[in-house]
């Protein structure tokens, strides 16, 4: 699915097949999780792929190295023309493009990396990671790490694996995705995608702090506020869920997705009659319009 014989990907300060690709196993990127990296889609539209909230997306980037105090020697401009470049040689449109910027040289040590390696591979991807039906979400027994451990603004390969364990202790349970608190038992957002409830016509979404703050959220609080749409960016409880009308996930690859049910507390609105269901549309006209 990501690659074959005539995948063309960037790695290390060149454009290569994905095949040729080498990387050390004494990489600390392998053995600590010390990689930063980015999840962006491009569309077909009337003008060609375009690459959605590419400056966005790559300002993360940077901020998410810098904040590792990891070396990156790209800035905005040169990562999306190097973007555009990787579509066009691999004649991608409806595509996921994944930036990865990792600690490449052998280091056992715990000290900081004096180089870092860019890798960024695209391939087609017209379909929505979490699918068009409405989710039924389980409240996860595994919490959002600490922020005062993590800096969770920072998109670091390491903190998914407490997102690859929350995902995998949901399904195991029999819900479609899962929900994680924070901390202090306030809800902070899926395992990939932030999370927003409806209730008496209102938005309510986790605020920064616990989340990793979505490109996708700010481009739907913005499209809630200019429907007059009031958007709560504050710490609920699961308790609060209590006779909520709708729910949805926003991210660069769910999209909008609805939610059906958060554990016991079920959805009183059916979907199509949500913010949410509108808010999706909406965005799916956004993303593709050149
Ligand atoms: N939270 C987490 C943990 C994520 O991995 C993602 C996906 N990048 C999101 C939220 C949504 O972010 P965005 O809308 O920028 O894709």
């Amino acid at each position: 699915m990501y690659f074959n014989d005539q995948t063309t990907v960037y790695f290390d300060q060149q454009f290569m097949p994905a095949n040729d690709c080498k990387v050390t196993v004494y990489a600390q990127a392998l053995h600590y999780g010390y990689a930063v990296f980015e999840g962006i889609k491009s569309y077909n539209t009337a003008k060609g792929a375009r690459i959605f909230k590419a400056e966005e997306h790559y300002e993360r980037f940077i901020l998410s190295a810098q904040k590792l105090s990891m070396p990156c020697d790209y800035d905005v401009d040169s990562l999306v023309k190097i973007t555009y470049e990787l579509l066009e040689r691999n004649r991608l449109t409806d595509a996921y493009i994944r930036p990865l910027l990792f600690a490449d040289i052998p280091n056992m040590g715990l000290a900081l990396p004096e180089r870092s390696c860019l890798f960024i591979a695209a391939w087609d991807w017209g379909t929505n990671y979490l699918g068009t039906t409405q989710k039924r979400l389980g409240i996860s027994t595994i919490c959002r790490p600490n922020p005062t451990a993590f800096d969770l603004e920072a998109k670091a390969a390491g903190h998914y694996v407490n997102s690859i364990m929350a995902s995998a202790e949901a399904r195991k349970r029999g819900f479609d995705e899962a929900l994680l608190l924070d901390t202090n038992g306030y809800i902070a957002e899926g395992p990939g995608s932030n999370f927003f409830y409806e209730k008496d016509g209102q938005l309510y979404t986790s605020p920064k702090g616990s989340i990793l703050p979505g490109i996708t959220r700010s481009v739907v609080i913005q499209l809630a506020k200019q429907e007059g749409i009031t958007v709560n960016e504050t710490l609920f409880t699961p308790a609060q869920l209590e006779g909520l009308d709708g729910a949805f996930l926003t991210g660069t690859a769910a999209e909008v997705v609805g939610v059906a049910s958060i554990d016991d507390y079920v959805c009183q609105k059916s979907y199509q009659d949500t913010i949410g269901y509108r808010l999706a549309a909406r965005y799916s006209i956004l993303v593709r319009e050149s």
